[in-house]
């Protein structure tokens, strides 16, 4: 374990070197609550001149063939995989997620970089007769320029990898600011690209515990192009607002308020393997986690008993703990507002006793409509079921948010699972699954879950502007 975290990079990356930092901060590891090492604090001039050499690198990374930067993503993507066991080692010690889990994440990031090392090479553009005859139309895609990058700790690996991969892959250079809990795996993600053969200069990281100090003047900097923004809803609103000063492009992954629909004619096994994915992945530390369970009455007898007794086989510590002592605390206390507003406890809701922030899986039953678990993100391993009648009731209340992120739906019946996808708002939906993170498919939000997709055709299309040259015809 020391071994892999002496490898670490502690330190910021600018213009290819580690650097110190004026001060340090504690990294923790949340299964013990106890500190794993220090890594360097950045400064808002750290930031600047983190800027100053994405900045510079900008006009000759933009150069290099496509095929030079593809294959610096692919061997990125190789060497993450040849070190897939030391990559989950340190997502499990610095996030808390299960080795499994962790190992599932190494992949996934790394397959984002290989999708975006793939369309490095088919960045297009058109070539048209205008309108009247009188003009050719050429539109050419070139790199919008220094990124701005900023993720959250609940996938230390593949939030970055899933916003660097396009940014390298279209030409970009970048600055990236992990969450201060999870420094470490996107300091080591960074020392691979490089080792892959990124240049100097393109991939810049300044870890903090002062988020808004340094990226305020970043998004004040007119040399910034591009901000790329996953974490929370308010969050994301003030950024978007700060953006605003410098009319910057912005790509926001935000909260998201999943509902979990079984349907009457669900195959219930399938819906309750489905919820497991959907609420204990990550935790339940997870923006696309399942938040709101509406199941038909005629089948919430039989979902209930087999989701908890799924819920209660699964060992706390195996599960993992929660990321801090502060999202221990807002779970448990949306978990007893819950129960006080009348909602029944069926598994789990008690903070075990001893070390590291672990909550249990935990189902509630009987959610009043309007209760706070239902309004707000849980981000934790509870499943909230109320039970409905009919679709129309069920789709009113699961579109009744502001968020729109992602749904599941079991149903067995074509006709109805047609006539929902298309009346549910939301920018993602898992039809009989539990799952739709995919490199090969957009991935975003409606609503205030967001703006932008990434992964799939076109997630690069985030981190490119259009061009457009009108080329006079001349005279025949
Ligand atoms: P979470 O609640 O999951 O920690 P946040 O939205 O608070 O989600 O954090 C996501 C990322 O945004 C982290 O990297 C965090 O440091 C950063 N962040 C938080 N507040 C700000 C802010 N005011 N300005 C810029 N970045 C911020």
């Amino acid at each position: 374990m020391s071994a892999v975290l002496d490898r670490v990079p502690k330190g910021l990356l600018v213009a290819g070197r580690w650097r110190p930092g004026a001060a340090t901060f504690v990294v923790e590891n949340p299964a013990t609550g106890e500190a794993l090492c220090e890594v360097a604090d950045g400064t808002p001039a750290d930031a600047l001149a983190a800027l100053d050499a994405a900045d510079a690198a900008q006009r000759r990374w933009a150069a290099v063939p496509p095929r030079v930067r593809g294959e610096v993503l692919r061997r990125a993507h190789d060497l993450l995989m040849e070190r897939i066991d030391e990559f989950a080692l340190l997502i499990t010690l610095e996030m808390g997620k299960s080795r499994a889990e962790a190992r599932a994440e190494v992949e996934y990031g790394a397959h984002y970089l290989r999708w975006f090392g793939e369309e490095a090479v088919r960045i297009d553009g058109t070539w048209k007769v205008s309108e009247d005859g009188t003009a050719r139309v050429l539109v050419t895609r070139q790199p919008v320029g220094p990124c701005l990058l900023i993720t959250p700790w609940n996938a230390p690996l593949a939030m970055p990898a899933r916003k660097i991969g396009p940014a390298v892959a279209a030409g970009c250079t970048m600055i990236v600011k992990p969450a201060e809990q999870t420094p470490l795996t996107t300091a080591a993600l960074a020392e691979v690209l490089r080792e892959a053969g990124l240049p100097d200069g393109v991939l810049n990281v300044v870890p903090t515990t002062r988020a808004a100090a340094i990226t305020e003047p970043l998004l004040r900097d007119g040399r910034l192009r591009k901000l790329s923004f996953t974490g929370s809803t308010p969050v994301g609103r003030l950024l978007m607002a700060q953006a605003a000063g410098t009319v910057l492009r912005t790509s926001m992954e935000l909260g998201g308020n999943a509902p979990f629909i079984v349907c009457e004619d669900a195959d219930v096994d399938a819906a309750v393997e489905g919820a497991m994915t959907a609420k204990l992945r990550n935790i339940g530390e997870a923006c696309i986690a399942a938040n709101r369970f509406h199941v038909h009455a005629d089948v919430a007898g039989e979902f209930t008993r087999k989701l908890v007794a799924r819920m209660e086989s699964v060992a706390v510590t195996v599960m993992g703990p929660m990321i801090d002592e502060r999202q221990r605390s807002r779970v448990a206390a949306l978990v007893d507002e819950t129960v006080a507003a009348g909602a029944q406890l069926r598994a789990g809701g008690v903070v075990p006793d001893g070390p590291g922030y672990f909550y249990p899986p935990t189902v509630l039953t009987g959610v009043p409509s309007g209760a706070r678990i239902s309004r707000e993100e849980i981000f934790g391993p509870v499943a909230a079921i109320r039970t409905f009648t009919s679709e129309a009731e069920v789709l009113h209340a699961a579109n009744d948010t502001e968020f729109g992120l992602v749904s599941y739906l079991y149903t067995q019946d074509l006709n109805r699972a047609l006539r929902m996808v298309e009346r549910l708002e939301t920018g993602m939906i898992g039809l009989n699954r539990g799952y739709v993170s995919d490199p090969s498919a957009p991935f975003g939000g409606m609503k205030q879950s967001g703006v932008g997709r990434e992964g799939g055709n076109s997630g690069i299309n985030e981190y490119l502007e259009q061009k457009y040259v009108a080329i006079d015809a001349g005279r025949a």
